[in-house]
């Protein structure tokens, strides 16, 4: 029997949580054929003698919704045995958005991840305005590894309530059903579910404006920096929109929260928080 490719003498880990043990691996079309002694030949062959196979690892938290757009490879999870990453973490994104507000996603995505501003400003060309645009031009151009998306609650907030979604005033009935729908619309267009983030440290790249909204927001901060759109509104309960998909397949929240201290201590608001460093519910 000949093979596409026949991996050999590798140590495997194949993820069940068994052992570690040393065998080939054969490999036709897109399945494996035959893990073991494979006596076979592959068109193509690989010593792995002295190394580890495993299945590619899914990197579950990421922030490649820029680097996805303008680059083939995803350097540098592709280099280390990632083949799967999810983006939109933390509910930052680009994705709805209009052009006028192309600079507030960067200073969002700068401030919370720390990636600088500049290489977004150049490296995204804003060829889409919905989420569903925004899969598409993921979509059209192949990467060394596979990508899937959350849709993020800060460019939602902001694409529906402009600069009062920014000042982080309350979302209207109106503004919760334009987000319900618009969420359900990137779900069905193949968004992974919807992120959003209650991390205090999540803040938005201060660009040093005196506005009163700004100071507002910088005072809700501490007097650091500003505030970001998700921060505690009261759109930013998954109650607001997690009933968002009647009838679409199984989706997922995603939600990065903070890590409450032990101890007496913990204020009663905290209680609900207890024990969760990063949630991840599901739903039907
Ligand atoms: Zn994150």
């Amino acid at each position: 029997m000949t093979y596409d490719l026949v991996i050999r003498n590798g140590l495997v880990i194949d993820g069940a949580g068994g052992e570690p043990f040393r065998a080939d691996i054969a490999i036709e079309g897109d399945r494996i054929a035959a893990i073991g002694a494979v006596s076979g030949e592959g068109h193509e062959e690989i010593d792995a003698a002295g190394r580890i196979v495993t299945p590619g690892f899914v990197d579950i938290h990421t922030h490649y919704d820029g680097q996805a757009i303008w680059s083939e490879r995803l350097n540098p999870s592709s280099s280390h045995g990632v083949t799967t990453v999810v983006m939109g973490n933390c509910g930052v994104g680009f994705a709805p958005c209009r052009p006028a507000d192309h600079q507030t996603l960067i200073d969002v995505m700068e401030g919370v991840e720390d990636i600088p501003g500049i290489v977004m400003a150049e490296g995204l060309d804003w060829s889409w305005e919905t989420f569903p645009e925004y899969l598409d031009a993921l979509e059209a151009r192949r990467r060394d590894i596979d990508v899937a998306a959350f849709l993020g609650h800060a460019p939602l907030r902001v694409y529906v309530m402009g600069q009062r979604g920014i000042d982080r005033e309350p979302a209207t009935a109106a503004d919760l059903a334009e987000m319900r729908r618009l969420t359900r619309e990137a779900v069905e267009a193949g968004a992974l579910g919807v992120a959003s983030s209650r991390i205090f440290v999540h803040r938005m790249k201060d660009g040093g404006g005196t506005s009163p909204a700004q100071t507002r927001r910088r005072k809700s901060c501490g007097g650091s920096r500003l505030a970001w759109p998700t921060r505690m509104p009261a759109s930013s309960r998954w109650c607001s929109t997690s009933p968002v998909c009647p009838g679409a397949r199984r989706w997922i929240a995603s939600s990065t929260w903070p890590r409450v201290p032990a101890g007496p201590s913990r204020s009663a608001s905290a209680r609900p928080m207890r024990g969760r460093r990063s949630g991840r519910r599901r739903w039907r």
